[in-house]
């Protein structure tokens, strides 16, 4: 299985990051992508952008340094009913090629809630029509029912991201983030394998989910970017305009 666009990144406009969208750009056309997503963290993390970066961000062209350009964000979720920190009316004026809803401790502190609690946020968030994909939702501190959780992502058309990056970041999250992808297998569920690079020298480096997949004989249609064909029939189904530029290249 290969790769052909990372679907969440995150550049200089957050200060944890360290290159320019055009050099996140330039890398993963080096690496042979024809997409990536630039999604930096939505304005209630410590060190995210204003929201201006969003407004201007969706103004730059769809296609730069040879690959398209998916202009997101990674939306922070604020509290166990779902919320985030974009608010409907925000998403509907940006217009945005692809957003992450992910949980983070810096604005959802984990430790009074239960399973059933996160299976609601995570039922909340799949009936958000703006949200695409579900970021690193593997997290330990975050556990919920993924069987019943994967089927509810499903039928609302949701992307389940596995994250190469969380065993980084996220210690001891190997074993959820095969019982996660086993259960999006069972349920049909599409899923998303990503990066999260944070610069240059991270950006499509996803082997250890790779073999993930491979172990556990996760189906290729199910990846929406393990080819161009099933990223944009994705984003044609989640109603983006940049799905029709990027037919030529199926
Ligand atoms: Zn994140
Ligand atoms: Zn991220």
């Amino acid at each position: 299985m290969e790769i052909i666009a990372d679907l969440h990144t995150h550049t200089l406009a957050s200060t944890h990051a360290f290159n320019t969208v055009t050099e996140m750009a330039r890398a993963a056309f080096e690496m042979g992508h024809k997409a990536i997503a630039i999604t930096d963290h939505g304005p209630k993390m410590p060190d995210s952008p204003h929201i201006w970066h969003f407004y201007n961000l969706m103004r730059l062209p769809q296609q730069i340094e040879g690959v398209y350009l998916l202009r997101g964000m990674e939306a922070n979720v604020l509290d166990i009913h779902g919320q985030l920190d974009f608010t409907n009316e925000e998403f509907a004026r940006l217009h945005p090629d692809w957003v992450i809803a992910s949980i983070h401790s810096d604005t959802l502190a984990p430790g009074t809630y239960t399973q059933d609690d996160f299976d609601e946020l995570w039922t909340k968030i799949a009936q958000n029509p703006y949200v695409d994909m579900i970021g690193h939702s593997e997290t330990r501190r975050y556990l919920y029912h993924y069987d019943m959780i994967a089927r509810v992502f499903a039928q609302n058309g949701k992307v389940v991201e596995l994250n190469a990056n969380s065993v980084n970041v996220r210690p001891g999250s190997e074993e959820n983030m095969k019982q996660l992808a086993l259960a999006c297998k069972r349920a049909g569920t599409p899923v998303a394998v990503n990066s999260d690079g944070h610069s240059i020298y991270h950006v499509g480096k996803v082997q250890n989910i790779l073999n993930l997949l491979e172990e556990i004989e996760f189906p290729q249609e199910l990846v929406v970017n393990a080819s161009m064909k099933t990223l944009v029939q994705t984003l044609k189904q989640h109603n983006k305009p940049i799905a029709a530029n990027m037919e030529d290249m199926v």
